[in-house]
């Protein structure tokens, strides 16, 4: 008998978007997923991208496309070998193959699921890959071990029941997905105001709170621990992050998203070994 421990984490690039922000100023958007491999050749998938039925009219065009299902084929591992879903939330652009996983277990938050399956119009777009007859689910209530090293993380305000993924790997360390909680990482602070994505403000500051409280008790160096939570407090936490924490977000502006841009650059489309 062993216990189960993590292996590894892949960053799968779904798709990139070059979304305009001002005459001359662009950001560039990553859609990822991420897949976690066990000890015991257990997969798990966290979340599944943008449906292919999906791609609203007047969005900017996604470019570099690669679906999740190509990019488990490059492992060489099929979709009915797939033994986990974590659903993060039900957006179109995160719930989009769920279908695609008949031997999976689904996990997702009790009330995201509840909302979303009551008929909430923001989730009815992928609403067919994600309430398909055939799935499995198992609702979580809250913060979860799923598997050891694997910690979902109830993070309400993008969405009703939004889970974040708090994954410990054996060589890396602690890897935060805050997914939709905190899509950025210049988001990471006090002060930060919703988006119009967004659905509660005050959840939404709740939850960066909770993540950063999170990193700072994870935090291995001691001495930047701060004592009291103030802006400037909030500010070395937010360094901690950078320093001692791999934050992966989506925006393509900085730190540890340059995993990405160098993903891209040489061609390939896996990040392996995290
Ligand atoms: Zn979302």
């Amino acid at each position: 008998m062993h216990a189960t421990a993590l292996r590894r984490l892949y960053l799968m690039q779904l798709s990139t978007t070059t979304i305009p922000l001002a005459p001359g100023r662009s950001m560039e958007m990553v859609l990822p997923c991420y897949l976690v491999e066990t000890s015991d050749n257990k997969h798990v998938l966290i979340d599944t991208g943008m449906a292919a039925d999906a791609r609203q009219p007047g969005t900017p065009p996604a470019a570099n496309e690669k679906n999740v299902l190509d990019h488990l084929a490059e492992l060489g591992i099929r979709p009915d070998e797939m033994d986990t879903v974590i659903c993060t939330h039900f957006d179109v652009d995160h719930a989009g193959f769920h279908d695609s996983f008949p031997n999976a277990e689904f996990i997702v938050q009790r009330g995201h699921y509840e909302i979303a399956r009551n008929g909430h119009a923001r989730f009815a777009s992928a609403r067919a890959h994600w309430d398909h007859p055939a799935l499995r689910y198992r609702f979580a209530d809250g913060d979860t071990e799923l598997l050891p090293g694997l910690t979902l993380l109830e993070t309400s305000g993008h969405a009703p029941g939004h889970q974040s993924v708090l994954v410990r790997l054996p060589r890396t360390g602690p890897v935060l997905l805050a997914i939709d909680a905190v899509m950025m990482q210049r988001l990471f602070t006090m002060d930060r105001k919703a988006s119009p994505q967004d659905d509660n403000e005050p959840q939404l500051l709740a939850s960066t709170r909770k993540l950063l409280d999170i990193v700072e008790r994870t935090s291995p160096v001691e001495r930047l621990r701060p004592r009291r939570r103030t802006m400037e407090n909030t500010e070395k936490i937010a360094t901690i992050l950078r320093v001692n924490f791999t934050f992966l977000d989506r925006s393509g502006i900085k730190g540890s998203v340059r995993l990405f841009e160098r993903i891209r650059k040489n061609g390939r489309t896996l990040l392996t070994s995290l």
